[in-house]
């Protein structure tokens, strides 16, 4: 491990940061108060789901959402947001109690799980959101075709196979070792959205390396050369979870 210079976010970033974190709080506030059935449950997800809009319309207002830094604030709110959400599915199916029924939620399972794309092992919170926003579509197209169950078994199988697509998620980010390894793997899914000022949407990493600070704090750098005009900078990432290798 080498001693280098980390980047770090800039002061604006960081403000925007604290303040969308508590705009994704407040929504999941309300969001709870009004999830007594499925179907407000599906509601409320929805209405906290559009925090995304909110939030990556005040980040395009200072940054570059396909530069590093817009990149960044994206994906820390984006994990928020999924958290949220987790929060809000688990909270319902933990006071509605009631256990759904088992053959339309096998049904509903297997119907959403043929529709979507698979997730990665250690998916980014923006592919999760999508994940959750394109099953509620292939749901609607699903309860139109008229499948035999009625709808609130339906609805309240959907809550149910939500809240296991973003537990899955959740649990890449909190258990350890995983939530390096999803650190990462998101490394590379930066790189691959961000996009040179000459245009070129494909940066090369040329060199990745370990580093850390004069604290001693871990983290990787990555170099990069736009496939366009040739042009390179250098980027870094924290690893606020290498210690979980240590501790194997
Ligand atoms: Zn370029």
């Amino acid at each position: 491990m080498v001693q280098a210079q980390k980047l770090d976010l800039s002061d604006q970033a960081r403000k925007i940061i604290t303040a969308q974190n508590a705009g994704i709080e407040g929504a999941l506030d309300e969001a709870r108060k009004r999830s007594a059935s499925p179907t407000d449950a599906l509601e409320a997800m929805c209405v906290l789901v559009n925090q995304r809009g909110r939030y990556s319309s005040v980040t395009a207002e200072h940054f570059d959402r396909q530069d590093y830094e817009g990149i960044q604030i994206i994906d820390a709110l984006d994990e928020s947001l999924a958290k949220a959400v987790r929060a809000l599915l688990k909270d319902f199916v933990d006071r509605h109690r009631r256990t759904p029924d088992l053959r339309a939620l096998k049904f509903v399972a297997e119907r959403l799980k043929a529709e979507l794309h698979e997730l990665p092992p250690w998916p980014v919170a923006y592919m999760v959101l999508g994940t959750l926003q394109a099953a509620t579509v292939a749901f609607q197209r699903l309860v139109e075709s008229g499948p035999g169950f009625d709808l609130p078994a339906l609805e309240h199988s959907l809550v149910h196979f939500l809240l296991g697509l973003a537990d899955r998620y959740v649990q890449t980010r909190e258990r350890p070792l995983e939530r390096h390894h999803s650190d990462i793997q998101r490394e590379y899914i930066v790189v691959r959205r961000m996009k040179c000022p000459c245009g070129e949407e494909k940066y090369q990493v040329t060199m990745q390396a370990l580093c850390h600070t004069e604290k001693s704090e871990p983290f990787d750098r990555l170099d990069l050369q736009c496939k366009g005009c040739g042009a390179r900078r250098s980027i870094t990432f924290d690893l606020p979870f290498f210690k979980d290798l240590e501790r194997m």
